[in-house]
């Protein structure tokens, strides 16, 4: 790798989109206006959180799912029904348990049409390769989970794909092992051992990624979308430790924590400006105001600032800890520089407060900062009976979410408000409703903005 002259384009992603038509008819998108390039030589990490469309990504770029607008390009063609050039690995493994190592390796290449006879020695090359040599005959409940994941890999490689797809290839496996599978692949990959021309990994582990990738591209939610699309140019293998590692690290910490924040450094800038001017509801993280408060005394006792430390610190994965976080900053307890969290003075005054005075806090920041919690106690609060049916904002929230997420926005607006004594909610009669103190603390707040 000498001169920086632009590779090929193996996969151009062109404005496109997928959306999904909903049991009411509506539409609801789950990826806008992706532009993308995945060209020959480079190992990209899709991260991004659970639900922004990094698998739906992924098996669009493979040929499993139609994209539903714009284009996708195969060395500059068209792609229609599956991609010829690219395998994929799945957490999962997906293994046949009725059929031997050599027979789950030998699918792959079965399925391309590959006469027996050039099979067979093919999937045991790649069996050898892949470090599986004397469990060709071991059927997949005879296997460890990292010697499993090696035959999803020996059964993708085996085809010779272009484009390696992975997701989240190493995440149902054990630390070490993982990490072992890790650097091997890596190995695998440099050495050029492999023929692969290109890999694209999807990951939420942000180490994961800047330990692999010479690119990361970070997906956000709501509708899924590319927030940041940038090179990573340390040298293999790296050291996690390293400051260079760690800026990194820190970097994608502040996009993923900052949902609303700027990051358009993309190589290949959205074109469309945004279209909707309808106000957007905030995606509400599915975590208890406990856990939150869990965080602030944290953060308090630790005097450990940055996120990525207090992760390794606390044990916690990324998908453990960023919710939390996110509800934090949603309710504006903490500010987030650079993947340093700073306790805001309110946070200091919840920490310090009793039970009345925090949720008495958490009601104020819930009414200033939290739209969806304003819009039921409003709605509320304009009724006689000062009740609403769950369903009506079920129907609200299904113009902006699928069913499953409205659903689950609506728990946790339900599950906040409680905690806060704003509202309250009957299950069986499926309703939300103004309890009598609620009515009577917060008669000074109704200045709210809806
Ligand atoms: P990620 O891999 O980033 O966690 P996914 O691509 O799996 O995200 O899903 C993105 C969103 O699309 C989720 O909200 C999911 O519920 C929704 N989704 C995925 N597949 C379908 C489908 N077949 N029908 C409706 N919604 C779907
Ligand atoms: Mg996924």
């Amino acid at each position: 790798m000498v001169a920086k002259t632009k590779t090929e384009a193996l996969i151009t992603l062109q404005n496109t989109g997928k959306s999904y038509i909903q049991p009411n008819r509506q539409a609801i998108s789950i990826l806008e206006n992706i532009n993308l390039e995945l060209r020959v030589g480079e190992i990209v990490a899709l991260l991004g959180p659970s639900g922004s469309g990094k698998s739906t990504l992924m098996r669009m770029i493979a040929g499993l799912i139609p994209p539903s607008e714009g284009k996708i390009l195969y060395h500059n063609r068209p792609l229609s029904g599956l991609n010829p050039g690219v395998a994929i690995v799945f957490q999962s493994f997906a293994l046949y348990p009725w059929l031997t190592v050599l027979e789950n390796v030998e699918l792959g290449l079965k399925a391309k049409g590959v006469p027996t006879d050039t099979r067979r020695p093919k999937a045991l090359q790649m069996i050898d390769v892949i470090g599986l040599d004397g469990f060709e005959n071991a059927y997949p409940k005879e296997l460890s989970g990292g010697m499993r994941q090696r035959v999803g890999f020996a059964r993708a490689l085996a085809v010779e794909p272009e484009l390696l797809c992975m997701d989240e290839p190493f995440s149902a496996l054990d630390v070490l092992t993982a990490e072992n599978l890790r650097i091997e692949l890596l190995d695998l990959w440099l050495e050029r051992r492999i023929p692969t021309k290109a890999v694209l990994i999807v990951t939420h582990g942000i180490e994961e990624a800047v330990l692999l990738a010479d690119r990361i591209i970070v997906l956000g939610r709501n509708p899924g979308r590319i927030r940041a699309d940038f090179p990573v140019t340390l040298k293999h293998y790296r050291d996690r430790k390293s400051a260079n590692f760690q800026a990194i690290v820190d970097r994608i910490y502040t996009i993923l924590t900052n949902p609303d924040l700027d990051t358009s450094e993309s190589e290949t800038p959205s074109v469309a400006p945004e279209k909707s001017t309808q106000k957007k509801y905030q995606s509400l993280p599915a975590v208890r105001i406990g856990s939150v408060a869990g965080l602030l005394e944290l953060l308090e006792d630790r005097h450990e600032k940055d996120l990525y430390r207090l992760g390794q610190e606390l044990q916690l994965e990324v998908d453990d800890l960023l919710p939390i976080v996110e509800a934090a900053k949603l309710m504006d307890f903490i500010d987030l520089v650079e993947g340093d969290i700073g306790l805001k003075p309110l946070a200091l005054e919840f920490i310090n407060g009793g039970i009345d005075e925090r949720k008495q806090i958490v009601r104020q920041q819930l009414l200033n900062h939290i739209r969806l919690v304003q819009q039921i106690y409003n709605l509320c609060r304009s009724k006689q009976n000062q009740r609403i049916p769950e369903e009506l904002m079920l129907d609200l929230l299904e113009n902006h979410f699928g069913t499953e997420e409205a659903q689950k926005q609506l728990n946790t607006a339900i599950d906040w408000g409680r905690y806060a004594e704003l509202y309250s909610y009957n299950e069986p009669a499926g309703e939300i409703f103004l309890e009598e103190d609620a009515l009577l603390e917060n008669s000074e707040q109704l200045t709210v903005n809806s």
